[in-house]
């Protein structure tokens, strides 16, 4: 591989919406950038495939397997007295064996783009009293930066992907200010959605349309969704606002970024004074190189980047690069999720449609849950879920066999509803990723080991939210739930956070407001390992960008001055 990073001002490491968002903001401000991405390009033409007849025995086609890509340490043991948060399905009957929480997945995909390849579009704001916990509730820490200052670079994350919404918030519409409405309007309801809300308004809680990347109307070259429910298995119409279809896209097009798919960073290397001189780089070919660096920023999700900056130990940081303080690794935050699903008597096509196209943020804000702090929030989750096709249906929805059962599908297909809810996810000292001392990965590097524990209040949110999606599908006149499974007996993270906390002081936080390293000068962290605190169950993706935006931007300052 050419020794070509002294031609750039910036190498970011992973193009996820955090890496991708960084790259584009630093090749606008005028910087050269190489983005180094471990997975390949996808192209959503050709690899997106729901025309196919067998499109729903084909997920999210992988072009890089992730499942094993981590290790996890043994879960918890499960106590019986949260037995009514056990994951089930009722032909299937329970989805966990065993006494202890099972290790499901860190979802998330290897390629350009990142895990928004395969997300479900949400677009979300932080709730600004999210971002102060330690202050407010004395959880988590505080943000170093305030909702109004992350404010323009929501917007400008929202114009480049393209989000659509509510031109108001509806109920709790004052809890996250916008100074500009989002660029596109919110997308219609689908006919199912239409049911939710009914069930949400019988319990009072406020609903609205969600606001989502994907596009209501045809917007910047790409065209407007079609409700074809297939997120999960990569959009084929490109109006998803997948960071490779918007940031990557947009930074190519400077001219001023190059993208190196299929080349995975192995190290950093410290040089003179505090400064990260190069990278060890395994290229497509496999062949192992240094770059040097003038500045560099790591984006590769909140579980690699911590394991690589703990593989870049060396005589200089003995602990790991950034980790003065000890903290890399620390504070990780999971997915804190409940998913039910009931029939309802009426054939509502549930099965097309945009996913989670109707949310609730009633219980959203850190102290609106009764009996614990954090909030969360509920949307439809038939989609999400993956109940949208015939191989779905027959497995978990309708039981028997036979014409009965032929019967049956004909009768029930269309008719599922599903209530989803996140909540936030608090750090304690179970819960962190390190290097596994016994698995290694195919170059013999030590693999990110996933330590999780919920304590008592997460269980206590859990069990509000499993309440209250059974409520909220019976408000809606389902009946009794056929599946139910959450976080309690499953580890299943499709959001992580927190294990390179920003903050101010550098002996509980590894980088700064501006996501650069305490003691590395030249080092800079752009993804949601950043995150102080994970919300009250808001999708982080659109956040990770507007953090990653301002990262970029205030880098792209401090290149142009010579500082760096
Ligand atoms: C099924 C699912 C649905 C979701 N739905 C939503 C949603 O609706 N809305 C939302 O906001 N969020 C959603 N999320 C979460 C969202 O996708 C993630 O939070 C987000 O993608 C994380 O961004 P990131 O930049 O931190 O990391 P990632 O997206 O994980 O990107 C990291 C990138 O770095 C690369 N990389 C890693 N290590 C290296 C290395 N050593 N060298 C080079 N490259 C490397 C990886 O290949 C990857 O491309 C969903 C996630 C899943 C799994
Ligand atoms: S529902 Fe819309 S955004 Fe999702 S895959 Fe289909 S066309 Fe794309």
């Amino acid at each position: 591989m050419a020794k070509t990073a002294e031609q750039f001002d910036a190498v970011v490491v992973g193009s996820g919406p955090g890496g991708a968002a960084a790259a584009w903001a630093l090749a606008e401000a005028g910087a050269r950038v190489l983005v180094l991405e471990a997975g390949p390009r996808y192209d959503p033409f050709a690899d997106y495939r729901l025309e196919r007849p067998d499109w729903e025995a084909r997920r999210f086609p992988e072009k890089v397997p992730t499942r094993g890509r981590q290790s996890f340490a043994p879960l918890q043991e499960l106590d019986p007295a949260w037995r009514d948060l056990r994951s089930w399905n009722l032909h299937r009957g329970p989805m966990v064996a065993g006494p202890r929480r099972a290790a499901w997945a860190y979802h998330h995909v290897v390629g350009v783009g990142g895990s928004t390849l395969h997300f479900a579009a949400e677009a979300h704001r932080l709730h600004p009293d999210a971002m102060r916990m330690r202050d407010r509730f004395g959880v988590a820490a505080d943000w170093p930066l305030t909702y109004a200052e992350l404010e323009p670079f929501y917007e400008t994350a929202e114009r480049i992907v393209g989000v659509a919404g509510p031109a108001i918030s509806g109920p709790g519409a004052d809890a996250r200010p916008r100074r500009r409405p989002l660029p596109l309007p919110a997308h219609p309801l689908s006919h199912a959605s239409r049911h939710l809300a009914r069930g949400f308004a019988a319990l009072g809680m406020g609903w609205q349309a969600n606001t989502q990347a994907a596009l209501s109307r045809d917007y910047d070259g790409r065209p407007a969704c079609n409700y074809c429910a297939g997120c999960g298995r990569g959009c084929p119409r490109t109006d998803k606002g997948s960071a490779d279809v918007t940031f990557v896209a947009k930074a190519e097009d400077s001219g001023r970024c190059v993208l190196r798919p299929g080349t995975r960073v192995l190290r950093l290397e410290a040089g003179l004074g505090d400064r990260v001189a190069q990278l060890l780089v395994a290229g497509p070919d496999g062949r192992v190189a240094r770059l040097a660096a003038r500045s560099v920023v790591l984006a590769c999700g909140a579980v690699e980047t911590p394991r690589l900056l703990l593989l870049s130990a060396g005589n200089r940081a003995p602990h790991g690069l950034g980790n003065e303080s000890g903290q890399v690794g620390r504070n990780f935050m999971e997915t804190l999720f409940w998913t039910s699903s009931a029939l309802h008597p009426d054939n509502l096509g549930s099965h097309r449609g945009l996913p989670s196209d109707i949310i609730s943020w009633h219980h959203n804000a850190p102290d609106a849950v009764p009996g614990t702090v954090g909030g969360c929030r509920f949307s439809a989750g038939v989609a999400e879920a993956d109940l949208v096709g015939p191989m779905a249906y027959a497995q978990r929805v309708v039981g028997g066999w036979g014409r009965a059962h032929h019967r049956r599908m004909a009768e029930t297909f269309g008719r599922v509803l599903t209530v989803g809810a996140i909540g936030e996810s608090l750090p304690n000292d179970g819960t962190y990723v390190d290097l596994d001392p016994r698995a290694h990965d195919d170059l013999g590097a030590p693999k990110a080991r996933i330590h999780a524990r919920l304590d008592g209040g997460d269980l206590v949110r859990l069990r509000f939210m499993a309440r209250t999606a059974r409520d909220v599908l019976a408000a809606a006149g389902c009946d009794d739930p056929f599946e139910e499974y959450g976080a309690y007996d499953a580890f299943s993270a499709t959001h992580v956070f927190g294990t390179c906390r920003m903050g101010d002081d550098p002996r509980d936080s590894v980088v700064d407001a501006s996501g650069r390293s305490h003691r590395w000068e030249n080092l800079y962290i752009a993804d949601a390992s950043v995150f102080p605190s994970s919300g009250g169950g808001e999708s982080p993706s659109l956040t990770i960008e507007a953090l990653a935006i301002r990262t970029g931007t205030i880098l792209a300052e401090r290149l142009r001055k010579g500082e760096i």
